[in-house]
């Protein structure tokens, strides 16, 4: 039966495809696809894991204590007896076999199907019995953990021709997940999927924003998508719109079927603009920048036409590391691989910005703090750990020997952070000079993130050569909703008078200044703002390069100086949103 399920719209485009349902299992499970050889390998570590398990809990029935309460013993037999259950090793055995899951995978998957088997019991004490099967099942995929491979990469499996089943490899996949990390969004760069469906998350989380830069449908804030939708269900995920549709019917498939390929026309239109120079009707030039997670993307930077990167979130090299960060040469090879990839274009590369939803990994730090958002989070972070930040700034001194190089310092607020960064610059470059190693001149940048850099920008201006408006954090932070909470999504809006008032006067303070501004937020790559933020004097955009040419396009139709009258107007409307239209 066809229903549909409402979330957010976040990167755009139509996605038709099998489900693919990351299990939500307590336990950090890891999702990849085997290769058809590596199948009884598998189904081994499988069976070994479950017989470690079976083995433990029979030792811990010998060694039960006598008086140990009878409830004690009852629980290990069910255990015992679910561990030893056919069906259920069958099933996982099943996974393995015909969609080249790996153990966990497959375990994990076979969990929620046996999960939603349970809810749906009227007997209460069946229904709690399920608890049980998660117990057992967790307890196997922990021992799994010790003996097998954990990546996590997803890639397309590769089954010899002569064994495809019909279409196998040709069947697009969707992910649905309750949640996923930004760095879980990285590792799918290279994978299989065609979009994305996660319950939680804002238009401008991060793992929302790396969906972006995917270029791939995606929908996020789904709320409950994740237990509606069914492994291998059929679904269609409309990017534009925010909607998933599941088991579609023929005619809403050739609909969309339709949809999607107007889609390609058009981008295939928009790549024709790829060397055409950003200029207004007006003749002003405009600079269109790339925002990157990985040195690798300069690629698609180049390809889209952007004329420099405007925003390298350096975090991404820190994630996912389980608290071993990156040394002074491994950063440097990084930044320098990001340099080298520009040819010769600036590469502005921000500091670590940690925390919030951006958890460097389970164990370390802040990730766990009541209020992350507003906790030891990027410059904050880099300042409480001045080793750690100087290996940063080391790394990139050194990358800016071999190109243009900016440094953006991201979330400061206070002079005296400032004035302990610059001091921290300084003192790296003593360090460098000291070791006698090459290191290149750079910009110095801050984003304005929090309205109280807003209200500073002369003290800004007085230490850094440009700023970058952070419009993803000055939202979240000027009207105190959390970016990456779906329930007050609807709050989100960059067009209130009071964000774009803040927008407004750092453009107009650093252009009296003679400095340079850019906005590296989402709103730079919004079409729908590109507009506006001409109007208000912005010649500077940095986005995911997936945007570049749409935005390029509205800038080819643009006169800024009839845009900067209605800009005014806007700004000083009590519902600017009322105002976009005309
Ligand atoms: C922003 O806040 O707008 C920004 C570009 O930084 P990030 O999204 O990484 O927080
Ligand atoms: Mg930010």
């Amino acid at each position: 039966m066809t229903f549909s399920v409402h979330g957010l719209a976040v990167a755009r485009g139509i996605a038709i495809g099998r489900a693919v349902l990351m299990a939500s299992s307590r336990v950090d499970v890891a999702h990849y696809f085997i290769k058809p050889e590596q199948v009884p390998t598998e189904i081994d570590r499988m069976r070994s894991a479950r017989d470690a398990v079976i083995d433990e809990l029979q030792r811990l029935q010998l060694d039960m204590p006598k008086d140990a309460p009878h409830e004690l013993a009852a629980l290990l037999d069910v255990h015992l007896m679910l561990l030893m259950d056919e069906e259920l090793n069958t099933s996982v055995v099943h996974w393995i076999k015909e969609r080249l899951y790996n153990a966990e995978w497959a375990l994990s998957s076979q969990l929620e199907i046996i999960a939603r088997q349970f809810d749906e019991m009227d007997d209460p004490y069946l229904r709690e019995r399920k608890a049980d099967v998660e117990q057992v099942a967790e307890r196997v995929l922990h021992s799994l953990k010790g003996t097998g491979s954990l990546v996590t990469k997803v890639t397309r499996p590769t089954r010899p021709q002569q064994e495809l089943q019909l279409g196998d490899t040709d069947v697009p996949l969707v992910l649905i997940a309750h949640d996923l990390s930004p760095a879980d969004m990285l590792q799918f760069k290279q994978s299989v999927f065609t979009g994305f469906v996660t319950d939680v998350g804002g238009k401008t989380s991060h793992t929302a924003i790396v969906a972006r830069s995917l270029d791939i449908p995606a929908v996020v804030g789904a709320r409950t998508a994740s237990q509606l939708i069914k492994q291998d269900d059929w679904v269609i995920i409309d990017g534009d719109a925010g909607v998933v549709i599941v088991d579609p019917s023929p005619i809403i498939l050739a609909d969309y079927g339709f949809k999607q390929r107007q889609g390609d026309l058009e981008r295939e239109r928009l790549a024709r603009l790829r060397h055409t120079p950003a200029v207004t009707l007006d003749g002003q030039k405009i600079e269109l920048l790339a925002n990157i997670e990985m040195p690798e993307d300069t690629a698609a930077a180049i390809t889209a036409g952007a004329v420099g990167v405007g925003l390298f979130r350096s975090e991404f090299l820190f994630m996912g590391r389980k608290g071993d960060l990156p040394g002074e040469d491994e950063q440097y090879q990084a930044y320098r691989r990001a340099v080298d990839g520009m040819n010769g274009l600036p590469v502005t590369i921000r500091t670590v910005d940690v925390g919030a939803d951006k958890p460097i990994d389970e164990v370390r730090r802040d990730a766990a703090h009541l209020n992350p958002a507003l906790g030891l989070r990027a410059i904050r972070w880099s300042l409480a750990d001045p080793a750690m930040f100087l290996t940063q700034l080391r790394a990139i001194l050194r990358a800016a020997a071999h190109g243009k190089v900016n440094l953006l310092i991201p979330m400061l607020a206070h002079g005296s952070e400032i004035r302990q960064t610059m001091g921290l610059i300084d003192q790296a470059r003593h360090e460098l000079d000291r070791r006698g190693v090459a290191y290149g001149p750079v910009h110095l940048g801050a984003m304005i993130e929090i309205p109280a850099a807003a209200l500073s920008l002369r003290l800004f201006l007085k230490y850094f050569d440009f700023l970058s408006i952070g419009t993803n954090d000055l939202i979240q932070y000027t009207l105190a909703i959390d970016r990456a909470d779906e329930s007050v999504a609807h709050l989100y809006d960059p067009l209130h008078p009071a964000v774009l008032r803040l927008i407004a006067d750092t453009i107009v303070e650093c252009q009296r200044q003679g400095k340079g501004v850019s906005v590296c937020g989402e709103m730079a790559g919004d079409v729908t703002m590109t507009r506006l933020l001409l109007g208000l004097g912005l010649r500077s955009f940095s986005m995911h390069p997936s945007q570049i040419l749409s935005v390029k396009h509205q800038v080819l139709r643009s006169d800024t100086a009839k845009l900067a009258l209605w800009a005014g107007q806007v700004l000083d409307s009590e519902d600017p949103a009322s105002c976009m239209t005309t």
